[in-house]
């Protein structure tokens, strides 16, 4: 289209994208919605990174809360150990007062079962027969240690009631025992002593007491008992031990209970419910898990995710902290305690991390990535209703600016233009060079170099004969139908290639490309016989004719020239050249055609009747 050829030339914008402004918007937005995808998505594994490493700190925080935790149980323990070793040993030095309760309790050490008396709220101590400890593995009486023991068990009862006592027995966790050797215990809650025979028996059987004998474990070190059902009862719980040995001689245990619901407490329930947390021993039992109720017999590998199945639990203890990734599932792991005597590990799927991420994700951000097709979806309509707005607009300035009002014919610019256009494809195919190579306006009368040479190109003037007198009989809206009806003459009888014109008031010319003097001169001659028989119905307000047909009757005269054998090859030249023709035509009598400088020939004829 013609008038695109005034849009402005930006060097720095290709000029397609004038051309189509959708096409810069949707490349605009689109390189926007991807630049903004990238960074987000760049945000999103960032948050991902994020939200992995908050989780792991929050097992930190746990840990070292848990460590705090079992921090105060061992040094319960230990407390407690030192303090019946100091009392043991002290009573061994001599150093001890006699005490009637430790003797009364001495005088019926045979008995089944005995108890010391000990002041109310005091632990109970209670004892049992030689007969029965000498059955049981780790037990034996020994009466030379037994006033010791008893001593001890004694001060012990008064320090483990005291500490039940600040604790209001609201609940017996963190119960403290002494467990001696010598076939007595220290503990709580009170249990009848009929059940002591049943309880020594336990004793002897379970890890906290029988796994720190010394044949079993010289380390003397605290040992953690993996989750049992607590004597007579239901309840689970756990227990750490740790060996009384004064003089290198094994002397009994002391043991803090830990029950299962306070480690559950510890590790928490996580917010996410695909997220499960569990506390491990080294041996890979499951002490507290947060999704699942804890079985005795509750272990790694059965007990966890099947992605960690083949994942040995030693390997997790041996690293320390850390994070692992298989098959969609996260682990991360944390050890407590000072030698990673447990370790807390919290598993959840990529999901729960995207979940998360999700959450974290900003909701503004969210927003205006959504609302940009949107918006580009606006602006494309803005866009293309402006675009096609101006282009329509542009295409009529364009056709107003080429073509005659009344006939729609090319006006006289538009027929300047266009044989300027013909003359330069003329020398451009001459190959003689000199035209602007873009086929753009050629100057109309910039003569090419050799001006004989080239295909023929001939132009045609047209003038209506006596038209004054038409105008003068039949009215001026008369005049202009006859000039409508020449115009409907030369399109109807014209080649595509030809291009009539109307050059002003009742002239016309006709540009004739690639055309010989002689065919133009036949296609005159057709032209002016089909005037001849076109008459036109005059228009309305025209005055009653009273005679003839009542149509106007008219004949037009022609001049004919041609660009190389009339020599005239710029638009003046040939214009002139057949103005010249023309008016030989109108002299010779018009309604005739002159292609020479004598006219052609045909008689004239009455042109105009009425
Ligand atoms: P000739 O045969 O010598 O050409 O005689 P003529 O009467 O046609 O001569 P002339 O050129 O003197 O007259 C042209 C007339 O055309 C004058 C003018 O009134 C009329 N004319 C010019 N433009 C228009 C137009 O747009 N409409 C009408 N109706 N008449 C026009
Ligand atoms: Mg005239
Ligand atoms: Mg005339």
């Amino acid at each position: 289209m013609s008038w695109r050829k005034l849009l402005p030339r930006p060097r720095w914008l290709p000029r397609a994208a004038l051309m189509h402004p959708q096409r810069v918007v949707i490349v605009g937005f689109g390189l926007a919605m991807l630049l903004m995808l990238i960074v987000g998505a760049r945000d999103l594994y960032l948050l991902r990174d994020r939200v992995l490493s908050s989780r792991q700190h929050d097992l930190t925080l746990r840990a070292l809360g848990g460590e705090a935790v079992f921090a105060a149980e061992r040094s319960k323990l230990v407390f407690v150990r030192d303090y019946a070793q100091q009392l043991i040993t002290l009573y061994d030095s001599g150093v001890a007062p006699t005490d009637p309760a430790v003797e009364r309790a001495f005088a019926q050490r045979n008995d089944p079962v005995w108890q010391m008396e000990v002041p109310l709220g005091d632990a109970p101590v209670v004892g049992a027969a030689p007969a029965l400890l000498d059955e049981l593995e780790g037990f034996d009486r020994r009466d030379a240690d037994l006033r010791a023991d008893l001593y001890a068990a004694r001060q012990l009862s008064h320090v483990l009631g005291l500490s039940l006592r600040l604790r209001d027995g609201k609940d017996a966790d963190g119960t403290v025992s002494y467990i001696s050797s010598n076939g007595l215990y220290v503990t709580y809650p009170p249990l009848p002593p009929d059940k002591a025979p049943a309880l020594f028996r336990r004793f002897s059987d379970i890890s906290y007491y029988r796994d720190v004998l010394p044949e079993r474990d010289s380390s003397r070190e605290i040992r953690w008992t993996r989750v049992y059902t607590q004597f007579e009862s239901t309840q689970l719980r756990t227990t750490l031990s740790i060996p009384v040995y004064v003089a290198d001689r094994f002397r009994g245990v002391v043991a803090v209970d830990v029950e299962l619901w306070r480690l559950r407490d510890l590790i928490g329930v996580p917010d996410d419910a695909g997220t499960t947390r569990y506390l491990m021993d080294y041996r890979g039992g499951i002490i507290a898990s947060s999704q699942h109720t804890v079985r005795i017999d509750m272990r790694w590998p059965d007990d966890v995710d099947p992605a960690w199945r083949s994942l040995p639990v030693q390997e997790l203890f041996g690293t320390g902290a850390g994070i692992r990734h298989v098959d969609g599932q996260y682990l991360i792991y944390q050890p407590v305690g000072q030698r990673g005597t447990w370790l807390l590990v919290e598993s959840f799927s990529d999901g729960d991390v995207w979940r998360a991420v999700l959450q974290r994700t900003s909701a503004p951000l969210l927003s205006i990535w959504l609302a940009l097709p949107l918006l580009m979806f606006v602006t494309l309509r803005v866009v293309t209703l402006l675009f096609r707005h101006y282009v329509e607009a542009g295409e009529m300035l364009q056709r107003l600016a080429e073509t005659d009002p009344l006939t729609g014919l090319a006006n006289r610019r538009h027929f300047g233009e266009a044989f300027g256009r013909e003359s330069a494809r003329r020398r451009r195919e001459s190959g003689s060079g000199g035209g602007n190579g873009d086929g753009a306006i050629g100057d109309p009368n910039a003569a090419p170099p050799d001006a004989s040479s080239g295909a023929p190109f001939s132009m045609l003037m047209l003038d209506i004969d006596y038209f004054k007198r038409v105008n003068d009989r039949w009215g001026h809206a008369s005049g202009d139908n006859v000039l409508v009806a020449v115009a409907g003459v030369l399109r109807r009888n014209l080649r595509e290639a030809d291009l009539p014109a109307r050059l002003g008031g009742e002239e016309f010319a006709v540009l004739m490309p690639q055309t010989t003097l002689a065919d133009a001169v036949a296609t005159a001659e057709r032209l002016r016989a089909a005037v001849q028989d076109t008459p036109v119905a005059p228009a309305p307000d025209a005055p009653p004719s009273g005679e003839g047909d009542g149509r106007i009757h008219f004949t037009v005269s022609i001049g004919v020239a041609e660009a190389v054998s009339d020599d005239c090859q710029t638009l003046d030249a040939m214009l002139a050249m057949a103005d010249r023709r023309l008016y030989a035509a109108k002299q010779a009598g018009r309604n005739q055609v002159c292609a020479a400088d004598a006219p052609a020939g045909n008689t004239v004829a009455q042109t105009v009747q009425g």
